[in-house]
C-alpha cells in the first residue's frame, strides 16, 4: 500500500475564497490565508480564505482557527512542514 499524501488546492490559480468564493476578491496575503487540512490519512485539502471568512468557514468544517498571523503563503510552508516524522 503506497503511503503517498495528496495534496488538494480549492481554486489553486485563482485564489477564490472557499467561504464566500467571492470571484472578485481573490484571497491574497493581504487580506487572508490558506488553511491546510487533513481530511484523510494521505489527503490535504488547501483553502484560501478572507481574514474575515476563516471563523465562519472552521466552524462550517468543525476545524480549528489557524493562527490569523500567518501569510497566505507561509501559512502553507508551515503546515507542510510541520508533519510528524
Ligand atoms: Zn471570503
Amino acid at each position: 500500500m503506497a503511503t503517498e499524501s495528496y495534496h488538494l488546492a480549492l481554486y489553486p490559480c485563482s485564489h477564490i475564497c472557499g467561504h464566500c468564493e467571492d470571484a472578485g476578491r481573490p484571497v491574497t496575503p493581504d487580506n487572508g490565508l490558506s488553511v491546510l487540512y487533513r481530511v484523510e490519512e494521505n489527503l490535504d485539502i488547501e483553502v484560501f480564505l478572507h481574514a474575515r471568512c476563516v471563523e465562519s468557514w472552521c466552524r462550517e468544517f468543525d476545524v480549528p482557527v489557524p493562527a490569523m498571523a500567518s501569510a497566505v503563503f507561509e501559512t502553507v510552508r508551515v503546515a507542510r512542514n510541520s508533519g510528524r516524522n
